[in-house]
């Protein structure tokens, strides 16, 4: 009771901020209230016995209202919950509101959200990173313990980056996606934000596994010990990454000491060739746009959400004018270059082609984990910026997104760990990755990163 009344006093001090879509004050201090009792009358207590926890709005939290940030959904009301959230409440778990975040998790600054912009605690002048801007800003200003986002290309990792706290995106089909809006459905993947790695691990513990409503979900690792295991890690580094000319210097420069760091305490660390490296961010946008084009087609004005009210004589307009006024700026650019990709003279040109990059990407991973155990990459070009620093050239937005779409082209894990402070005054990390289903090693390794001895 007292934990959740502190957290609803922060969400309330804290409302400029704007995380929040929706805050469920009254439904939390009740469940609240009957966990206390629960815990008087002696009863065995759940895992996450009053956890407080916000979700992302795009994640389906039953009768509850769920709008991916976007018009075309305003007002609707979900009919069930997601797997992962129903996860958490059967462990006692507590939801304490509906975060803001970019329309259909569409963006890196949430800058494209009907319910306007979030601020970054650190500094309100600047982006908290998105998509998942909201989710990343209760955890760092303390208005929840821990947060659920959506992580298709970074929208996890990104934003943990630019508050100073932890954003895990697990494996491709660690996390079941029943009851995620989908933006593209080969990508996403529900992550957590927190600030240690033990809740994040015990989350993902609670989360995972095999559903019966969602065909790409995996079983969970037979073992899920975080107990530091004395081992020397084999960590990758791309060389190319490190040296692209949109890299902050300050930031290279602290991840090359890391890398000396961890040399220093007897881990192996390497550079490996990356020459795909300029690839990444056109395949990513080329594939996620035509699948997103395919899995947004489902708001027609018919079936969820907003309708247009503008006077129309044939089905088709009614569509179109939904459309037009239902959906943001960015979602309508996707829309259509997925649309275009897709299309019958230019699908071999940059669908195929974004395909064959994908391929490459994946074998390319095989090997490199066959000899090592994770590589290691800044998780963004840049600390986080001034709002609407980018909004004038779309493409520029997208190229921040250099190092983080890597780990959803090819499935594998990948966490954002806050350990480093730019001149700046703002927060920055490292982002380490491990072979897909590999989770339990991300989070060891996490954990050891984190503590004192690498740590600055
Ligand atoms: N910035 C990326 C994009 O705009 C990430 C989105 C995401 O992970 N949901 O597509």
């Amino acid at each position: 009771m007292e934990a959740i009344t502190h957290y609803l006093q922060q969400i309330d001090s804290n409302k400029r901020l704007n995380a929040f879509t929706e805050v469920y004050a009254k439904e939390a201090m009740d469940k609240a209230l009957l966990l206390d009792e629960k815990r008087k009358r002696g009863e065995p207590l759940k895992k996450l016995h009053g956890i407080v926890i916000a979700i992302k709005d795009v994640i389906c939290y039953k009768d509850h209202t769920v709008t991916a940030a976007s018009k075309i959904l305003s007002g609707f009301k979900t009919v069930y919950s997601a797997t992962a959230v129903q996860r958490l409440l059967d462990e006692d778990a507590i939801i304490i509101g509906s975060c803001n975040c970019d329309e259909f998790a569409m963006g890196s600054t949430n800058e494209n959200s009907v319910y306007g912009k979030v601020l970054n605690a650190l500094d309100e002048t600047k982006v908290p990173g998105g998509s998942s801007g909201g989710s990343a800003v209760a955890v760092q200003a303390g208005m929840c313990m821990l947060s659920l986002g959506s992580d298709t290309g970074g929208s996890v990792r990104q934003p943990a980056d630019f508050c100073g706290i932890i954003g895990f995106k697990p494996s491709y089909g660690s996390i079941s996606r029943y009851g995620l809006i989908a933006y593209a459905s080969s990508f996403d993947q529900i992550g957590i934000f927190g600030n240690n790695v033990e809740d994040i691990a015990l989350l993902l513990d609670v989360m995972g596994g095999p559903d019966d409503y969602d065909s790409t979900a995996s079983p969970k690792p037979e073992h899920n010990s975080l107990s530091t295991i004395d081992k020397k890690y084999k960590i990758a580094y791309f060389e190319e990454a490190l040296l692209h000319p949109s890299l902050d210097k300050e930031i290279k420069e602290n991840i090359l000491s890391l890398i000396d760091r961890l040399r220093s305490a007897g881990h192996k660390v390497e550079p490996v060739d990356f020459d795909l490296l300029d690839h990444v961010v056109p395949a990513y946008y080329v594939l996620t746009t035509a699948e997103a084009s395919s899995n947004l087609s489902r708001y027609d004005g018919i079936r969820f959400g907003y309708r247009t009210e503008a006077p129309v004589q044939e089905l088709t307009d009614l569509y179109k004018h939904t459309r037009s006024e239902g959906f943001g700026k960015e979602v309508q650019r996707r829309i259509m270059l997925g649309t275009f990709v897709l299309s019958a003279g230019f699908y071999d040109a940059y669908y195929s082609k974004a395909q064959q990059v994908r391929r490459l990407l994946v074998d390319k991973t095989k090997a490199i984990f066959n000899e090592f155990d994770a590589v290691i990459m800044p998780v963004s070009p840049s600390t986080a910026f001034e709002f609407g620093a980018h909004n004038d050239d779309p493409v520029e937005m997208y190229l921040a997104d250099i190092y983080t779409v890597f780990a959803n082209l090819t499935g594998i894990p990948g966490i954002a760990l806050p350990m480093f402070k730019h001149s700046n005054g703002m927060p920055f990390g490292v982002q380490v990755m491990t072979n897909k289903q590999d989770d339990v090693t991300l989070l060891q390794l996490s954990r050891y990163l984190m503590e004192e001895q690498v740590h600055q």
